[in-house]
């Protein structure tokens, strides 16, 4: 197992930095080296954009120049964690038709849209696709990481509980092959699914890095043109999980599995796994 090691398989751009962002950055000045996984092809959502009056205007591109610019800005945050995506590009639910003017969703039998290939199951089925499974575990396995992070089976978007569910299985099927460090979830925010998605195991505590982690988020411009803003949401969120914490900014999670941890490992936790192990309810 590499112990200076975490792995982080993200459904979308913006998702690791939003997460587990400031984890990253944290353990990274510690010595990490950070894995970065990026599970759908990124082809939907829109462009948005800060206006001189404050509001957001938000535009739409097709598939092609929406792929090219999220990856883009994906290809910076990443770089700033000091690695390059390992992109999945299993296709988003639905796309920017620009003939049409609309989204459009995929269905059985629908044409695929320009720069989606045959052969890629959509991220929503792509957990129960042996070859697409076999490929993140042997990702997981190739890397051999201490931690691994991913979206929680509570996410409230579906291709981020999708992205769970490939992850999951990725990581059992990476285990029967031999692997031993750990699954977490993290928290998400901003969900209808109540009390449950309040509950969390365990946290990192990176009240340090609270100012690098908005503006790492802020590199998905697209997404994130408020990112800079003292009020912006996930700066809020962040403060909240904190204030849950008895820390400043926290992000929380929850464990699928400890690592296994035996004889050659010895008796002391590395620095990121102690943390977790330290803050764990
Ligand atoms: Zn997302």
């Amino acid at each position: 197992m590499n112990t200076n090691k975490i792995l982080s398989v993200g459904a979308h751009a913006d998702d690791i930095e939003i997460e587990v962002g400031g984890t990253l950055l944290k353990y990274r000045d510690a010595g990490y080296a950070v894995v970065y996984v990026m599970a759908t092809n990124n082809m939907s959502g829109g462009v948005s954009e800060l206006l001189s009056d404050g509001t957001v205007r938000t535009t739409h591109e097709g598939t092609l120049a929406m792929m090219a610019r999220r990856k883009r800005e994906c290809d910076e945050a990443a770089r700033s964690l000091g690695t390059a995506p390992i992109h999945l590009d299993h296709p988003q639910r639905h796309y920017w038709d620009e003939a049409l003017g609309k989204e459009v969703e995929l269905r059985y039998g629908c044409p695929l849209p320009p720069g989606v290939p045959a052969n890629v199951p959509s991220i929503l089925t792509a957990y129960e696709d042996p070859p697409s499974v076999e490929r993140l575990a042997q990702i997981i396995l190739d890397n051999d990481p201490e931690c691994v992070f991913t979206h929680s089976v509570s996410a409230m978007n579906v291709e981020h509980f999708a992205t769970a569910r490939l992850a999951t299985a990725a990581f059992w099927r990476a285990v029967d092959k031999g692997f031993r460090g750990a699954l977490l979830y993290w928290r998400e925010g901003h969900t209808r699914l109540g009390e449950f998605n309040c509950r969390w195991e365990t946290f990192v505590d990176y009240t340090r890095y609270l100012d690098r982690k908005m503006a790492l988020i802020g590199l998905h411009r697209c997404q994130m043109p408020k990112a800079h803003l003292p009020t912006f949401g996930h700066r809020l969120l962040a403060l909240r999980w904190g204030q849950a914490c008895g820390c400043r900014a926290a992000e929380c999670f929850t464990w699928v599995r400890h690592a296994d941890y035996r004889d050659d490992q010895g008796l002391v936790y590395p620095p990121l796994t102690l943390e977790l192990v330290q803050n764990t309810k």
